[in-house]
């Protein structure tokens, strides 16, 4: 359940942003502005929205970023393994981890295959929304979705278009993971009245330790700019989960909150 949901029309959106420039501490990108959180929030509270993709190869792979006492959003991959297991698991915590599907698209690199239930640049428009439609039936749950991979397609206009139009039809969200800067996801979901927002920072492109503990930091210094931050991660990296447990107390001693991402749109 959303707690608070606000369905960003266009117009409400550039209401939003011409408040925001009023005295406002930063000047984000009207993007970035319009999925701030209508709620004034303290200054001293700096909001981080964790969000770990690619679950459902194995249940074992999400324990440890269940077992974090932390709210944060997972993303499951459709027609996997344990697709079904995870959706279930994260949702038995719902009170602090948010399901939401990870829905495969087709990058740029031919080789790279964005495997089960995947939007290709070949797919019918008129497909697309049966495509969603059974995976989301995967993950019932989930109220929203992000894109996995999708360097190709979120540069589709027609295609992000028929995706949007099915998340407005079905009240879902749509968190744009940036996996290319020409993506028009965020901007198509505005255009559509469809919640949303987008990823600052990849924490563990780079999985040694050392390298997400500088980007963990790196999202700090975002979310204490811009009284928010969107991190994603990985299932798949056990020491992005390790560097979150070494990082979530210092972070909120130093009145950083952590969130899922239902509570930014
Ligand atoms: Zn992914």
């Amino acid at each position: 359940m959303f707690r608070s949901v606000l369905k960003l029309t266009p117009a409400i959106a550039l209401s939003v942003i011409a408040l925001l420039f009023c005295g406002c501490r930063t000047s984000p990108s009207p993007h970035e502005q319009a999925s701030r959180p209508l709620q004034p929030t303290p200054d001293t509270d700096y909001q981080i929205y964790l969000i770990i993709d690619d679950a459902g190869q194995r249940l074992s792979q999400i324990q440890p970023f269940l077992e974090l006492p932390v709210p944060m959003t997972i993303a499951v991959l459709p027609g996997l393994p344990a697709t079904q297991s995870s959706a279930a698991a994260i949702q038995l915590q719902s009170d602090s981890k948010q399901l939401i599907l990870h829905q495969p698209m087709q990058p740029m690199r031919s080789t790279a295959d964005p495997g089960p239930g995947a939007i290709y640049s070949d797919t019918p428009l008129e497909e697309i929304p049966n495509i969603l439609r059974q995976n989301l039936a995967e993950v019932p749950a989930a109220r929203g979705m992000n894109n996995h991979m999708g360097s190709l397609i979120t540069q589709d206009r027609s295609k992000m278009n028929a995706v949007m139009a099915f998340c407005k039809t079905n009240d879902l969200f749509f968190v744009d993971s940036v996996t290319t800067p020409a993506s028009i996801a965020t901007q198509a979901a505005l255009e559509h009245g469809v919640p949303t927002a987008q990823q600052h920072v990849f924490l563990d492109n780079d999985r040694s330790e050392e390298a997400i503990t500088r980007q963990f930091e790196r999202g700090m210094r975002i979310a204490k700019d811009k009284g928010f931050v969107v991190m994603i991660g990985h299932a798949s990296s056990p020491e992005t989960a390790r560097v979150i447990g070494l990082m979530h107390q210092p972070a909120k001693d130093a009145n950083y909150s952590f969130h899922m991402i239902d509570d930014l749109l």
